[in-house]
């Protein structure tokens, strides 16, 4: 097990098995459909297409490296999240993974709210129409322009993180003449990573306020009492890529105790609950990852439980994937520019990206899967690493996989599960211009966010 530090904490952050590619796997050339959008299939040609167009023709038209996002993929997770949750439950998409204009609009055509962190995705919300009351605002440390902005637009709530934040938000809302309606994140002492969740007393991180020592009792009492804010319910988020279902359950157990608390001190049920996102998805063929009807089943079987326990009525539940939606919908197009074998080790495969389209191996160590997919191949399988163009040796997309011995300058690979979490944490290290996300469907390819020019990069430096 290995785990690095992430700049948002520890909770978001994976911890992954080692040792995935023990074996090469039987046919270099099959395509896992666990981990390829939807559409994606080879042809008889063994060039690899996706809603009915071949990676050749893209590579063509939009360039390499390219994110590749299937629409008909994204629409048909969605769906299912919101189908599987019903109407007495609330999706809320979680924009920090992927967010763009056309995000924006298929996840209102679907039916889904929009969980934004800052100012610039609340912009983006807002600029292709999301409706403000299903825009949910999060983050640690809002500033207060972006919470006038959130509670001016009218927000449906703003997720409060801290002590100070809530006298902050009721005083900014006051002053707008506005009553907010707010939820408190709380720690609930459980660190849910993977195939594993870990109990705590405490939690040391920097996002919520702990349920230990009475703390989170403590901010709803200062919550009831403010007039500029409405408390509609208590947030937990337990960590991300999550396959066990264990970490919702001791989450959900002590986010109900606190609501009989408050019951039972102030006389109030409030309404609702919302338990977070980090449902898991397959990176690699060893993963696997839950069905939307499954998490919405368990989940309100957890919660109507403890309730019940607790002779509370049902709250209304709230989830926030967003990893789960977006994630496998896209692969990263890459070509191959230099291949280099290392005697008795690996073959080192430079690509015309790297981290600066894909941060999470050099981040969290995580693991990939790769394919070639401009042609199939009859090579025997050779170990390779997947590594970028930038100055850096971390810089590495793929950490092990097999691919064809004849891999050669100028074939195509592609990364799969791609959607979340690269484009929305890409950089521009070495000046290197980040990609396009090229969304298909049925037979159509249009960029949703175009490839980064020099004379962009030029501009901002205003010299
Ligand atoms: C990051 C985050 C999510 C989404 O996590 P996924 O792993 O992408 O599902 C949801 N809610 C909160 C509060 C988050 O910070």
């Amino acid at each position: 097990m290995s785990r690095s530090a992430h700049p948002a904490g520890p909770r978001h952050a994976d911890v992954l098995p080692e040792g995935h590619y023990s074996a090469p796997p039987a046919d270099l050339n099959a395509l896992d459909q666990k981990v390829w959008a939807e559409t994606v299939t080879r042809g008889d040609d063994g060039v690899v297409s996706v809603a009915g167009i071949p990676v050749t023709r893209l590579a063509e038209e939009f360039g390499t490296p390219a994110y590749i996002l299937d629409e008909t993929d994204f629409r048909s997770r969605a769906r299912a999240w919101r189908t599987a949750f019903g109407p007495d439950a609330d999706v809320f998409y979680a924009g920090k993974a992927f967010l763009s204009r056309a995000v924006v609009r298929w996840l209102n055509e679907e039916g889904l709210n929009l969980d934004v962190c800052s100012g610039g995705e609340l912009a983006t919300a807002l600029s292709a129409g999301m409706p403000a009351e299903r825009i949910a605002f999060h983050g640690n440390n809002k500033s207060p322009e972006e919470i006038r902005r959130a509670i001016g637009e009218g927000v449906g709530r703003i997720v409060l993180d801290s002590f100070q934040e809530i006298v902050r938000v009721a005083h900014i809302a006051q002053e707008l003449g506005k009553r907010q309606r707010v939820q408190i994140r709380i720690t609930v002492g459980v660190e849910a990573h993977t195939h594993e969740f870990i109990a705590t007393a405490h939690e040391d991180q920097k996002f919520g306020i702990p349920l230990a020592g009475g703390q989170a009792a403590e901010a709803v009492r200062r919550a009831l009492q403010l007039d500029g804010i409405e408390l509609i319910g208590i947030h937990s988020h337990i960590g991300s890529q999550i396959f066990d279902m264990s970490g919702f359950e001791v989450a959900a157990h002590r986010v109900v105790g606190l609501l009989k608390d408050i019951r039972d001190e102030h006389g109030v049920e409030l309404p609702e609950i919302d338990l977070g996102g980090g449902l898991g998805i397959a990176y690699t063929s060893a993963d696997d990852p839950r069905e939307p009807h499954e998490i919405a089943k368990a989940l309100t079987e957890i919660v109507t439980r403890e309730c019940e326990a607790a002779r509370l009525r049902t709250p209304r539940i709230s989830v926030e994937p967003g990893r789960a939606i977006v994630g496998p919908t896209a692969f990263t197009l890459y070509e191959v520019g230099t291949v280099k074998p290392l005697d008795g080790l690996r073959t080192y495969v430079s690509v015309d990206g790297g981290m600066s389209d894909n941060i999470r191996t050099a981040l969290y160590d995580a693991e990939y899967s790769v394919a070639l997919v401009s042609r199939s191949s009859d090579a025997e399988p050779m170990l390779a690493r997947v590594v970028g163009k930038h100055c850096e040796s971390g810089d590495i997309v793929v950490k092990d996989a097999f691919l064809p011995a004849d891999l050669a300058p100028g074939d195509l690979i592609a990364v799969p599960a791609t959607g979340a979490y690269c484009r929305s944490m890409a950089s521009n290290y070495n000046h290197v211009l980040r990609p396009p996300v090229v969304a298909v469907r049925d037979g159509d390819a249009r960029v949703i966010v175009r490839r980064e020019t020099e004379e962009d990069l030029l501009r901002l430096d205003v010299g």
